[in-house]
């Protein structure tokens, strides 16, 4: 076995043949680690031999032949193209559900993608006033937009709607009370936690009423010379159903405006418009947040708003003005990228037909039933007619009824109808429902479904016409199917 190590081609040979190697793209030929840093090349075919090591000392390999360059060269390729593959990468959402948190939330729409080219790859009025030649603020660009989405009279954007309520308490109720009801205390995916948020800000949390019912008068009581301002929580994740009751806004503010206290509203989704004619419950609006009485409220970008990340803070100008000169500001603002993409979206908002339709976000949630039903029985079609292979008595495809999610801690309760298209592996098949899904985690592009019942779903609301062809790809890949 000791002899074999010694027939495994050198590093640079390896690297030498790698170079060399090409593939014809149209007319002309590219290298086939095309745009690949060379160190990394070298690190992968290091790792590969090391693999091949491993494999001798296992006594996978009896000839010599077998270690020669030529015959490790196609295995070494495909390891070299798999590890110098990007970490981040793309995936097909097969999921159903539109605000995936943990794949990237939005999707933004055609113009907004424009919109950050542009921006990425020239110089931009960022911070410069074309109109006096003199320094301007990133705000502008989106506040007057903000301001007439929500009626506010003032606005600013910084990183993520976690860092929009640290900023607002920072700014308003550093070292006082802020009171807040003690079913609003919620904890959001990735460990945000209303009550740790409020002690980062340096504000000291008064829960009032209890878990299931607030009234109007546990406000009144918790109210005194510590308080600096009432605070609502959209219970964005969950919902409270039964003997439950939560005080409207208007009356928290009726209540604050005779303490002179301001009411900050944590909205966390926060729409931009109503979607009931959609089939969905209704949500509150940031502007009917605005028209209520809330003195400042807080939303995300990319949730069912549809664009980039991003924390939006809209309000009335006294306080958003403070909240603009905090220090914290500087740490939390967002870039270039973001505004260009933010102003993109905000516009098609204009015209909320446009929106509708323009914004992935908005056009997969209120997806008609006929459409995904004709496209899940099209993707049914296309796999069935070129999986054949699986299809001789292995796979089976059928298309059923199911339910997407809105996702991203926005309508908790919805159950969005759609049809789905279910794979079933037959008795005798060597891969599991469990081992198709992890298999299919590793194609290129990755595939993203649910397994229910025993059948691997994929739900064609989240995934574009555009895309069936690379689920095909990526099940071929998987199955071992061509
Ligand atoms: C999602 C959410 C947040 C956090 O927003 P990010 O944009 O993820 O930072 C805060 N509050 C509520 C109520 C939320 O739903």
């Amino acid at each position: 076995m000791s002899t074999l190590f010694r027939h495994l081609p050198a590093v640079d040979q390896c690297l030498a043949a790698l170079a060399a190697d090409t593939v014809r793209i149209g007319k002309t030929a590219q290298p086939v680690l095309q745009g690949v840093p060379r160190p990394l090349v070298k690190d992968l075919v290091n790792s590969f031999l090391d693999l091949v090591r491993e494999e001798i000392r296992a006594g996978a390999f009896s000839d010599a032949a077998q270690l020669s360059l030529t015959a490790l060269y196609p295995r070494m390729l495909a390891f070299v193209r798999q590890g110098a593959k990007p970490r981040f990468r793309r995936v097909l959402n097969g999921t159903g559900v539109v605000v995936h948190t943990n794949m990237g939330r939005s999707l933004l729409a055609r113009e907004a993608v424009a919109a950050v080219a542009e921006a990425a790859a020239h110089y931009s009025n960022l911070e410069f006033d074309l109109a006096t030649g003199e320094r301007g603020s990133r705000y502008s660009h989106v506040e007057a937009l903000l301001c007439r989405l929500t009626g506010a009279e003032a606005a600013l954007v910084v990183n993520n709607n976690a860092a929009a309520v640290l900023i607002v308490l920072d700014t308003l109720c550093k070292g006082r009370e802020v009171i807040v009801s003690r079913g609003q205390l919620v904890e959001i995916g990735g460990s945000f936690r209303i009550p740790e948020v409020m002690a980062k800000s340096g504000c000291i949390l008064r829960e009032v009423g209890a878990t299931n019912r607030t009234h109007l008068r546990d406000y009144e009581a918790a109210i005194g010379s510590e308080t600096a301002a009432l605070m609502k929580v959209h219970t964005s994740n969950f919902r409270q159903v039964g003997f439950v009751k939560e005080v409207p806004l208007g009356e928290l503010k009726t209540l604050a405006s005779t303490f002179g206290l301001p009411v900050i509203e944590d909205l966390g989704s926060g729409s931009l418009m109503r979607f009931e004619a959609d089939g969905l419950p209704g949500e509150p609006s940031a502007s009917e947040a605005i028209a209520d009485g809330a003195d400042v409220v807080t939303f995300s970008g990319d949730k069912v708003l549809g664009g980039p990340q991003a924390g939006i803070i809209v309000g009335r100008r006294e306080f958003i003005e403070r909240i603009k000169k905090n220090p914290l500001n500087r740490a939390l603002r967002i870039d270039k990228l973001t505004v260009a993409a933010l102003e993109a979206t905000l516009r098609l908002y204009l015209d909320p037909e446009l929106a509708k339709a323009g914004v992935p976000t908005l056009a997969m949630m209120t997806r008609p039933l006929s459409s995904l039903r004709a496209q899940a029985s099209r993707l049914a079609g296309l796999l069935r007619k070129h999986l054949s292979a699986s299809l001789d008595g292995r796979l089976d495809v059928a298309v059923r009824r199911g339910v997407s999610r809105v996702g991203g801690g926005a309508f908790p309760e919805a159950d969005l109808p759609t049809e789905l298209v279910a794979l079933r592996l037959n008795e005798g098949s060597r891969l599991s429902i469990d081992g198709l899904r992890q298999a299919l985690l590793a194609t290129d592009p990755p595939l993203v479904g649910r397994v229910e019942d025993g059948a691997f779903c994929l739900d064609p609301r989240t995934l574009d016409i555009s895309e069936h062809a690379l689920v095909l790809d990526a099940l071929r890949q998987a199955l071992g199917d061509d």
